[in-house]
C-alpha cells in the first residue's frame, strides 16, 4: 500500500502520523456524536485542492480580485445546487461555519441591544441562539424557552407567551439536542403573531430534510442557517437560505458584515455535497440514519435506560442516565475507552452541573454512514449498557473487551473517505 499522503509524510512525518492515527482512531472505533460524520473521497478530495490558494472577496460576477473565471462558476455551482436541494431563492454558501451564520442572521436583522429569542443551551438549543456565555447573549438581550419536564418536548404555549411579551427581533428554532421533529408551522405563526423575523437554524438534520427525513422549513420560516458537516456530510462550512426578499441584507452581512474572503476549497467541496445529496442513495441513507436511531432507541429503552422526550424522530438520541447512577461524563469517558465515542450532555433540568452533566447524547450519521443497519443496533445498545455498568462498577476489563470486539465489527464496515 502507498502511504495516504506522501508529500506530507515526507515534508513532515510527525504531523502525517497523527493524521494516520487519527483515520485508525475513526476507523476502529463507533461513532456516535450525531454533530459528525464521515464525507465521501470525493468531499476530501475537493477540500484539499489548490482553490485554497485563492482570495475571492464579493460574489460571483462581483468580485473585488481578478482571476475569478474559475472561482465564479464553482460559488455559482453550489449556490444553485443548494437552491434546487432545499427549494429556496437564494443561498449564500460563504459563512466559514454555522456560528459565523448565525452572527450574521443577527447583523442583517438587529442592532445591538435588541431583544432576540431562542432555545436556551441547556434545553438542546445552541450557544449562539442568545445564550449568555456567547457574544449573541451579550450584545443582545437574549430570552430562552425551553422544552416540558413532562413531555420533553416544546413547551410552545410558553414560546408563545415569551414571544408577544417581549417582542424579540429575531427568533432562532432549531438546536443541539432535540430528538424530536422541529414544528416549524407553530413557530412560524408565532413568529408572524410577534412580528419576528424567524430563523431556522437545522445544523443537526439538514441532510435529513434534504433527504426528506424531516419536515422542510422552508415554507414557514424567513431565513434557513446550517452548517454543512453534520447529517449533511460535507466540509466544515456552513449556508444561508431565504426567500428572495432578505437576499442582499443576508450577503451583505456575510460580506463585508462580518467576513473577508471565502474558503473557496470549501465552497468547493460544499457543491460535491451537494450533489451527492440529490442522488436517490441520499434519501436512502437520510432515512436509514432515522431507521437506526429509532431501532436503536427502542434496544436502549428495553434495556432499561431513560431517553428525553422518551425516543427520536431523527437522528439523535438524549440518554439521561440518572436511574442508572453513573454521571454523563464518567460513563462518556468509560465508552471513549471501550471504543464508542460519544459525548456527555446536560439533559433538560438536568441538577447537575453542565461540566458534569446527567446525560449522554449519542446518534446515528455516522455508523449509518459506514452501513450498519438496524439489523445491528441491539448490539450497539448492548455495548452501550456493558460499558455503563462497567464504568459504574469501574471495571476496566470489560470496557477493554467492548473495545475488540467493537473494532471487529467496524473492521468489516470500512469507512468512508478513510484509506483503507
Ligand atoms: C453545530 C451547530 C451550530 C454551530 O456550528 P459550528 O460550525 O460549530 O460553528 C449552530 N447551530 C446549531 C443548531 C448547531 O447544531
Amino acid at each position: 500500500m502507498t502511504a495516504p499522503h506522501p508529500a506530507l509524510a515526507a515534508t513532515d512525518p510527525e504531523l502525517a502520523a497523527l493524521v494516520g492515527a487519527e483515520e485508525r482512531l475513526q476507523a476502529e472505533t463507533l461513532r456516535l456524536i450525531p454533530s459528525e460524520n464521515y464525507v465521501s473521497r470525493a468531499v476530501l478530495e475537493a477540500s484539499g485542492t489548490v482553490l485554497q490558494n485563492k482570495y475571492s472577496e464579493g460574489y460571483p460576477g462581483r468580485r473585488y480580485y481578478e482571476g475569478q473565471q474559475n472561482i465564479d462558476r464553482i460559488e455559482t455551482l453550489a449556490v444553485e445546487r443548494a437552491k434546487a436541494l432545499f427549494g429556496v431563492d437564494h443561498a449564500n454558501v460563504q459563512p466559514y461555519s454555522g456560528s459565523p451564520a448565525n452572527l450574521a442572521v443577527y447583523l442583517a436583522f438587529a442592532r445591538p441591544g435588541d431583544t432576540v429569542m431562542g432555545m436556551a443551551l441547556p434545553m438542546g438549543g445552541h450557544l449562539t441562539h442568545g445564550w449568555g456565555v456567547s457574544a449573541t447573549g451579550t450584545w443582545f438581550h437574549g430570552v430562552q424557552y425551553g422544552v416540558r419536564q413532562d413531555t420533553g418536548l416544546i413547551d410552545f404555549d410558553q414560546v408563545r407567551e415569551l414571544a408577544l411579551k417581549e417582542r424579540p427581533k429575531v427568533i432562532f428554532c432549531g438546536g443541539t439536542a432535540l430528538p424530536r421533529t422541529i414544528d416549524f408551522a407553530a413557530f412560524g405563526e408565532i413568529a408572524r403573531e410577534a412580528g419576528a423575523v424567524l430563523v431556522a437554524d437545522v445544523a443537526h438534520i439538514a441532510g435529513l430534510i434534504a433527504g426528506g427525513a424531516h419536515p422542510s422549513p422552508v415554507p414557514h420560516v424567513d431565513v434557513v442557517s446550517t452548517t454543512t458537516h453534520k447529517t449533511l456530510r460535507g466540509p466544515r462550512g456552513a449556508m444561508l437560505m431565504s426567500r428572495e426578499e432578505h437576499a442582499k441584507a443576508l450577503d451583505k452581512a456575510v460580506f463585508p458584515g462580518l467576513q473577508g474572503g471565502p474558503h473557496n476549497q470549501t465552497t468547493a467541496a460544499v457543491a460535491v455535497a451537494l450533489h451527492e445529496a440529490a442522488q436517490p442513495s441520499f434519501r436512502h441513507y437520510a432515512h436509514a440514519v432515522v431507521a437506526n436511531a429509532k431501532a436503536l432507541a427502542e434496544a436502549l429503552l428495553a434495556r432499561g435506560f431513560d431517553l428525553v422526550s422518551g425516543g427520536t424522530d431523527n437522528h439523535l438520541i438524549l440518554m439521561d442516565l440518572t436511574p442508572k447512577e453513573v454521571p454523563g461524563k464518567i460513563a462518556a469517558k468509560a465508552l471513549d475507552r471501550a471504543g464508542i465515542v460519544v459525548n456527555y450532555n446536560t439533559v433538560p433540568y438536568d441538577p447537575r452541573k453542565p461540566f458534569d452533566p446527567s446525560g449522554i447524547r449519542i446518534g446515528t450519521p455516522s455508523l449509518t454512514s459506514r452501513g450498519l443497519g438496524t439489523e445491528h443496533m441491539a448490539q450497539v445498545a448492548a455495548w452501550i449498557d456493558r460499558g455503563v455498568a462497567a464504568a459504574g462498577a469501574g471495571d476496566e476489563d470489560a470496557l477493554l473487551t467492548v473495545r475488540a470486539e467493537v473494532a471487529e465489527l467496524m473492521a468489516a464496515f470500512p469507512a468512508p473517505g478513510l484509506p483503507v
